[in-house]
């Protein structure tokens, strides 16, 4: 079984994560594959994100009203998570990372995921939606250890990911989370 580190910070991880969603947004990626990023309220349409972002991280209350998700998000790993991505990587003969990085965030798409750095970004806007952040566990998960067989159409990819997750949270009853 895989440990997971749930990880509530703004520097450097966040600023990073700003940095590659505003870079994917000014080349219209969001658009093309109908995503709608969130991005932190700018004063202006001049002010820098990453100064947005600060302030939004200084001032909205958010990581406190984020904290309780961390027990909630290890509880719900040690039950069932894990043994999901367990039998998910063991039927597409992966090996797991010995540790998953899950990146709670308030901002970007509502999840993606980093293959070098074993991590995935989780966006909480509603920190008492249970449902959501365990469905975008997985379904990032599920990304981040089959990159090797990724399709290069996004639309394409999307479906793989959200067939082999459907057909294996099935077997395991955890349809909960379709
Ligand atoms: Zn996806």
């Amino acid at each position: 079984m895989k440990n997971i580190s749930v990880i509530i910070s703004f520097k450097p991880i966040l600023k990073h994560l700003l940095e590659v969603v505003v870079k994917s947004l000014e080349a219209g990626n969001y658009k093309k594959w109908g995503l709608n990023p969130i991005l932190p309220p700018r004063l202006s349409d001049n002010e820098d994100y990453g100064v947005a972002a600060e302030r939004f991280w200084n001032e909205s209350g958010w990581s406190d009203r984020v904290q309780p998700l961390v027990p909630k998000i290890n509880d719900w790993w040690n039950k069932f998570g894990a043994k999901f991505t367990e039998s998910l990587s063991a039927d597409l003969k992966v090996i797991e990372p010995e540790k998953y990085y899950i990146i709670l965030t308030p901002f970007g798409p509502g999840g993606s995921y980093n293959t070098s750095q074993s991590a995935i970004y989780v966006r909480i806007t509603d920190p008492n939606d249970n449902l959501w952040w365990q469905r975008v566990i997985v379904h990032e998960i599920a990304h981040l250890v089959s990159v090797k067989q990724e399709n290069k159409d996004h639309a394409r990819n999307e479906d793989r990911i959200n067939k082999i997750v459907r057909e294996k949270l099935e077997a395991m009853g955890m349809t909960e989370l379709l």
